[in-house]
């Protein structure tokens, strides 16, 4: 017997059909993803002047954004017969694609960088019984052998430059303005392949009336009265967009995002130009400072590159280039359980121990200070 669940959100593509191409409703293949919580930030209003809320991706069903993108491109292939799917993956895509291969029944393989990827990720793909294999080689090598594997082996390429990937991720926008009856001000992330930036601005500007002609929504209502600038945020030792061409041996703690060579770098560079926005780096110490201030203060632990975009607005802040009373949503992307080290040290590179104390109230209390 078929139970209807009354109040139960549906996942990305039942929640938004009509504003995505038909042939992703086909067969859903879906975890629940989206519906993610968008929560103020007053320590981040505070700091910056503005109004500061955080759309917490960490709260999908994997853990991270991907699962947006990954709903609409698993089901898609489904819908056309799929058997396996390959991916490149800095860890959370291939975390997301083995977890919906499985929904749909099909193999995943996954091309990985060597040693680079976080713990909780790599155990998320092999746990999905992801055909998991390690690339002597970095992310950018990696998806230049998934492009070619997918061109000449009966699989298909579940990375970000799959077009059902943007339109799942676009909801992410959808999401925002309909919490805040519009579009805010500004809206900042953090920039790797730069697929993100690429979905949100598509999805701002189709909810704005805007789409272009021919697009999933077109002939809908606009929702939204106008379109945020888009601040992109990219990791210092990994800022090919911001230096103007690609980095070779990008590096930084934020995982995620160590690319040199963006795969949606031109759409990224059009998100910014045409929003008034802006695409910048930020170091490793503020992209961990800002991670630290999100899991202090905010209340939200993610993931080291999730903090980017948080590092960005405070960064720009200090330069007094943060307007008073802004709106601002800042996509924090990924889980801070998905690589939870940072928070085990201090900004100094000291271990975090937890004091020691006897099964005892006194000695506890003692602990705590308390009298
Ligand atoms: C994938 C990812 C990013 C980067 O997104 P792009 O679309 O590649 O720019 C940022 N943060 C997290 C946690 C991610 O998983």
């Amino acid at each position: 017997m078929a139970h209807e669940m009354a109040h139960q959100w549906q996942g990305i593509i039942a929640e938004y059909r009509d504003r995505l191409p038909a042939h992703v409703s086909e067969r859903i293949v879906t975890l629940g993803e989206g519906g993610t919580p968008l929560v103020e930030a007053p320590a981040l209003s505070a700091r910056t002047g503005a109004q500061v809320f955080v759309k917490v991706e960490g709260m999908n069903p994997t853990g991270s954004f991907k699962d947006r993108g990954m709903t609409t491109a698993i089901s898609a292939a489904a819908g056309r017969g799929a058997q396996a799917v390959v991916c490149a993956s800095t860890g959370n895509t291939s975390a997301s694609a083995a977890a919906y291969a499985v929904r749909a029944g099909m193999t995943c393989a996954v091309l990985v960088p060597d040693g680079k990827i976080a713990m909780g990720k790599l155990s998320q793909a092999i746990a999905h019984g992801a055909r998991l294999l390690q690339v002597d080689g970095n992310f950018d090598d990696c998806l230049v052998a998934a492009r070619k594997l997918a061109e000449a082996y009966p699989v298909e390429l579940v990375n970000s430059v799959n077009p059902d990937r943007i339109e799942g991720q676009k909801t992410g926008a959808f999401e925002i303005v309909d919490a805040l009856g519009d579009a805010p001000d500004i809206h900042a992330l953090p920039v790797g392949n730069a697929g993100n930036i690429t979905a949100y601005w598509k999805g701002f500007r189709e909810y704005a009336g805007q789409g272009a002609a021919g697009h999933a929504g077109e002939g809908l209502p606009a929702v939204a009265t106008r379109t945020p600038q888009m601040w992109g945020f990219q990791a210092a030792g990994a800022a090919p967009i911001v230096a103007g061409h690609p980095i070779t041996e990008p590096e930084t703690v934020a995982t995620a995002i160590r690319i040199g060579n963006p795969a949606s770098w031109a759409l990224a560079e059009a998100a910014r130009d045409e929003s008034g926005g802006v695409i910048e780096a930020v170091s490793d110490e503020q992209i961990l400072a800002a991670h630290r201030v999100l899991s202090s203060e905010v209340g939200v632990f993610v993931e080291p590159a999730s903090a980017a975009g948080v590092a960005g607005i405070l960064a720009r802040a200090e330069r007094g280039l943060v307007p008073a009373d802004a709106r601002i949503v800042v996509t924090v992307t990924g889980h801070g359980l998905k690589d939870p080290q940072w928070a085990l040290r201090t900004l100094d590179g000291t271990e975090v121990q937890p004091t020691r104390v006897t099964a005892d109230v006194v000695s506890i209390a003692d602990a705590l200070g308390l009298d």
